[in-house]
């Protein structure tokens, strides 16, 4: 794993994240409150406006800022929750260059955060099999997005969405969207 690698996925995630921030807010209207875009957007802009001006020089700093800024500047379930996973991360970053451990580390931080276990409509859903898949050297885009298609037919039973009981199925969970996003950029950006 390569420190330029790095910084360039977070960097694409941001884009892409930026470039998608109506579709994940839309997305949020139909099972929840409409401003997972808005949420995520202004987390990964301010997390790239701390990278330019700490310019971080491992990968563990590069985790650790990241999840600081996430967790401090975004209000809604996800800062935390994403905050978390990168603070996971960057731990486990500190004594190893392992993609698998340093993303198992994370979802450990999401679920420590969260308790969602998986098959509960979240982004959970993303992170457990895009790990399996990556385990099984078979994690590409195409792969990326089949794991969060199938978050369609869930029903929530964590976060807003579970509100809504059976209405929640057949929309895709947004932070399972968003959580898609930064594996096809950690593809992207040939972070391994
Ligand atoms: P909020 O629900 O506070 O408005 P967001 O809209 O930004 O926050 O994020 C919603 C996303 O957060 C959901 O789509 C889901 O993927 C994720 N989420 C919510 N609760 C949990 C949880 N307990 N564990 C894991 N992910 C969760
Ligand atoms: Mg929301
Ligand atoms: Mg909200």
């Amino acid at each position: 794993m390569e420190l330029n690698n790095v910084k360039n996925w977070l960097e694409l995630f941001t884009t892409k994240v930026n470039e998608n921030k109506a579709y994940l807010s839309d997305l949020d209207g139909a099972i929840g409150d409409g401003d997972h875009g808005m949420n995520m957007a202004r987390g990964t802009t301010e997390m790239q406006a701390a990278m330019t001006e700490k310019n971080p020089e491992t990968i563990a700093d590069t985790f650790k800022l990241a999840g600081m800024t996430l967790v401090s500047k975004v209000g809604g379930a996800s800062g935390p929750l994403y905050g978390s996973a990168f603070i996971g991360m960057a731990k486990a970053a500190k004594d190893s260059e392992d993609l698998v451990t340093i993303l198992e580390a994370g979802v450990e931080g999401i679920q420590k955060r969260g308790k969602a276990e998986a098959g509960e409509k979240t982004m959970v859903d993303t992170w457990l099999p895009v790990i399996e898949a990556l385990k099984a050297g078979d994690l590409t885009t195409e792969t990326v997005e089949a794991i969060v298609e199938k978050t369609k037919a869930i029903q929530a039973t964590k976060g807003r969405a579970s509100y809504l009981g059976e209405r929640s199925v057949g929309h895709l969970d947004p932070g399972a969207v968003s959580s898609g996003y930064l594996f096809t950029t950690m593809i992207e950006a040939e972070v391994n």
